[in-house]
């Protein structure tokens, strides 16, 4: 069976930066679904300024046009912090004998020593780290460490196993981020050609981002 991708974010709000990323690491990967999983309560970060009702909104509005992607709200339904492990150590339970993939861009992949259990997500899932731009894998430290482990150069591993594994894939670069969506927003630009019209239109509907 193929594997199942597993794209957390903030989506706060989604960009096609992470839509041309998920669905290269779909094709590429040959995943059978791209599920993606708007966090609640980030802990890594500073909190959302959408709230989780829209961010899911906008992550539903942006995607339903492609049936490999479905959404998942079981993180902003959660109340309290959302922690990765917690969420794998679910999907895990409701699909024992299934390839799961973690997809990552390198600067969150960057950043998962900070993560709560971080090591125990790769006993839960394969990590899949797509290139960013600006963004280098790093060859020291913990993370080079386990990538020494755990980093494998084939696809075919992602499909024999159904966890484990860490596989870097570059993907076209778009240098988007939600940050700098959200202030060209206040800035009263539009965000056109950034985010799917979809997506424009809730923006300009909600004016969640405009300055109060
Ligand atoms: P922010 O600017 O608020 O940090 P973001 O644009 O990085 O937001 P997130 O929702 O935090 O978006 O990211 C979710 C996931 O998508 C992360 O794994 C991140 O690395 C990845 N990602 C974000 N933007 C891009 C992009 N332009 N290209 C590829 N991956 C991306």
């Amino acid at each position: 069976m193929q594997p199942i991708g597993l794209f957390g974010g903030t989506f706060d709000p989604i960009h096609y930066g992470h839509l041309r990323t998920a669905f290269e690491l779909w094709q590429e990967l040959r995943l059978a679904e791209v599920r993606f999983l708007p966090t609640g309560s980030p802990p890594h970060r500073s909190q959302p300024l959408a709230s989780g009702e829209l961010r899911l909104r906008m992550v539903q509005a942006a995607i339903a046009d492609q049936p490999a992607f479905v959404v998942d709200d079981r993180e902003v339904r959660r109340t309290g912090v959302s922690y990765s492990v917690d969420t794998l150590t679910e999907l895990r339970a409701e699909f024992p004998d299934r390839s799961l993939c973690l997809l990552l861009g390198m600067d969150a992949f960057l950043g998962l020593p900070n993560w709560h259990r971080w090591r125990d997500l790769l006993r839960l899932a394969h990590i899949v780290v797509a290139h960013r731009p600006g963004w280098k894998a790093p060859t020291m430290g913990p993370l080079g460490e386990v990538m020494v482990d755990h980093g494998t150069g084939t696809i075919r591993e992602l499909h024999e196993n159904t966890a484990g594994r860490i596989y870097v894939h570059a993907v076209t670069q778009l240098e988007i981020s939600s940050t700098e969506l959200r202030q060209l927003i206040v800035a009263g630009r539009d965000p056109r050609y950034l985010v799917p019209d979809q997506v424009r239109y809730i923006l300009r509907e909600t004016r969640c981002y405009a300055p109060r």
